[in-house]
C-alpha cells in the first residue's frame, strides 16, 4: 500500500479579462473552485491507478476542508486528516484571456503540518511506499523519510515545487522524481538543462532519479547505470496542468503493484505505465478531473 503525505488546497479559479493592475477592481468573467495540492493531487492520481492509499494531510476546520475531505474519500483515499486551526490552504488563480495566469498561494492549514503523530508514524511504517513533495514544511518531509527508512517503507521524494532540500534528505531517498528545471535547481547547476541535465550528480545521492522532460518524455537513472530513456505518447495537449502529479501518482501505483523502486528494469517499466496515464492527463482540462483510472490507462495502452 501507499502513504502519500501532503499538501491540499482549494484552487480559486478566476477568468479575468486581464490581470489585475495595482488598485484595480475588476469583475470576473467566471469563478469554479477545484481540489489541488501536489499532495492531494499526487493521492488521487495513486488512487485512481489502482493502489490502496493512505493521505496523511493537514485541513482547516472549514467548508473547504470538509470538501477536500469529502472528495478524496469519494476518490477510495484513506484519509488520516488533522484538522488544524488555520484555515485550509488555498489558491487564488486568475486566468486571463491569453491563458497568463497569475497566483496566490495560502498554505494555510498545510504549514501546520509538523510533529508527526505516533499514528502517522505507525502508518508510515506500514505501507509499501511513501510519498513526498515539498508543498509542507521540510523538517515533517525528512521525518517522514527517516521513519519511512527504519521501517523499509520505500521513499518516492517529488522535490516540487523547487525549494532548497535539507541537507541529508535526498540521502533518505529511494527514487527522486523531478522535472528539468526542478533537477538543474537540486544539482546547483542552473544552467544544467538539455544535453547539460546533471543526472550523475542527482544518483550521485545514492538514489534512483527520474528527470520528466514533458512532452520529450522522462529519463530513468540508477547509481552506476546509463539512464534510460522513456520518450512521451505523442498526442494533442489541451491542459498539461497537474501532468507531474499524475505522472507521479501513477508511477507509485505501478512500483506498489511489486516491482523494486530501485531496479532499472522495474522503473522504466513503471515509467512507461506513468507516461501513458499522463498522457491522457494533459489531453484533459484541469487537474484533478483529468487523472485517469487504471482501467482508463490500460484501454489507452492496448491502443
Ligand atoms: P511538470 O508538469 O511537473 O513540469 P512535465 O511537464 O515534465 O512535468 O510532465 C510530466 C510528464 O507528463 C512527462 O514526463 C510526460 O510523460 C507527460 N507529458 C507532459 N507534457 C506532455 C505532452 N505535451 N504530451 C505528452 N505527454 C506529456
Amino acid at each position: 500500500s501507499v502513504v502519500v503525505l501532503g499538501s491540499a488546497n482549494l484552487d480559486l479559479v478566476y477568468e479575468v479579462d486581464r490581470i489585475p493592475a495595482p488598485g484595480e477592481t475588476l469583475l470576473s468573467r467566471g469563478f469554479a473552485a477545484f481540489p489541488g495540492g501536489k499532495g492531494n493531487n499526487q493521492a488521487i492520481a495513486t488512487a485512481r491507478s489502482g493502489a490502496t492509499v493512505r493521505f496523511i494531510v493537514a485541513l482547516g476546520q472549514d467548508a473547504a476542508g470538509d470538501r477536500l475531505a469529502a472528495e478524496a474519500r469519494r476518490a477510495g483515499i484513506s484519509l488520516e486528516d488533522r484538522r488544524t486551526d488555520a484555515p485550509t490552504g488555498t489558491a487564488v488563480i486568475f486566468v486571463d484571456r491569453h491563458g497568463e495566469n497569475a497566483i496566490v498561494v495560502d498554505s494555510g492549514a498545510n504549514a501546520a503540518l509538523t510533529d508527526l503523530t505516533e499514528s502517522e508514524l505507525a502508518s508510515i511504517a506500514a505501507a509499501d511506499l511513501l510519498v513526498l513533495q515539498l508543498e509542507t514544511p521540510l523538517d515533517t518531509v525528512a521525518d517522514a523519510a527517516a521513519a519511512a527508512r527504519s521501517s523499509e517503507t520505500t521513499v518516492i521524494l517529488n522535490a516540487a515545487p523547487s525549494t532548497t532540500v535539507p541537507a541529508g534528505l535526498l540521502g533518505q531517498v529511494d527514487l527522486l522524481i523531478v522535472n528539468e528545471h526542478e533537477a538543474a535547481e537540486l544539482a546547483g547547476e542552473p544552467d544544467g538543462t538539455g544535453e547539460r541535465l546533471p543526472v550523475a550528480a542527482l544518483t550521485g545521492h545514492g538514489c534512483a532519479v527520474i528527470v520528466t522532460l514533458g512532452a520529450e518524455g522522462a529519463l530513468v537513472a540508477v547509481p552506476g547505470r546509463e539512464p534510460v530513456k522513456v520518450p512521451a505518447i505523442e498526442v494533442e495537449a489541451k491542459d498539461t496542468t497537474g501532468a507531474g502529479d499524475t505522472f507521479v501518482g501513477a508511477l507509485a501505483a505501478a512500483l506498489d503493484r511489486g516491482t523494486r523502486a530501485t531496479d532499472l528494469a522495474s522503473l522504466v517499466a513503471a515509467t512507461e505505465f506513468a507516461t501513458a496515464a499522463a498522457a491522457i492527463a494533459v489531453q484533459r482540462k484541469g487537474a484533478v478531473p483529468s487523472i485517469p483510472t487504471l482501467k482508463e490507462v490500460e484501454e489507452f495502452r492496448e491502443h
